[in-house]
């Protein structure tokens, strides 16, 4: 297993929409071994495959709080079936998107459907935190970021700040 580089803006994957995974094999458990170790060292409760610079469709998520048992999640190709009328407002951050939170509105439950690590198909509902989570991670493998749920203002005033940041850190 090994701790991944997480990319940040202005990496242009970012904003390219990942490959469906074809068969769940070693190499993908491995690269979700590596999403686990990434995500919890961050620390963060979800990670997406293009984060770490792979633009698969795969997502891990671990939503229990710290005086909670892990609940280690991976999810092969998700795609939502089927969301709620119902609205739940949440703060939300992201690894790749350092230095900003924001409030999003999303459903407040989902119905996924993918692939488990055994390459079995699965449909899950997910409610509250794990639905805001785990809508947050789907929008990473079609290449969208929440700060693309802000305004068009903020999101330009914040990523000429982050990419400044990143540049200034090149030249240091
Ligand atoms: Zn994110």
């Amino acid at each position: 297993m090994a701790i991944r580089k997480i990319i940040t803006p202005p990496n242009p994957l970012l904003k390219k929409p990942s490959l469906l995974v074809e068969e769940v094999d070693g190499r993908i458990r491995a690269l979700v071994n590596d999403m686990f170790e990434t995500m919890y060292d961050a620390p963060g409760i979800g990670l997406a495959a293009v984060q770490v610079g792979e633009p698969l469709s795969v997502i891990v998520m671990d939503t229990a709080k710290e005086d909670e048992e892990p609940r280690p999640r991976a999810l092969i190709n998700p795609r939502i079936v089927w969301a709620a009328e119902e609205e739940r407002e949440y703060e939300e951050g992201c690894l790749s998107v350092p230095d900003i939170y924001d409030k999003v509105v999303r459903p407040a439950r989902v119905k996924v459907r993918y692939l488990d690590l055994d390459g079995q198909p699965r449909e899950e509902e997910f409610a509250d935190m794990d639905a805001t989570c785990v809508q947050h991670e789907i929008d990473h493998t079609k290449g969208i970021l929440f700060i693309d749920y802000l305004g068009r203002l903020k999101r330009e005033r914040y990523l000429k700040k982050v990419i400044k940041k990143a540049k200034q850190a090149q030249e240091a």
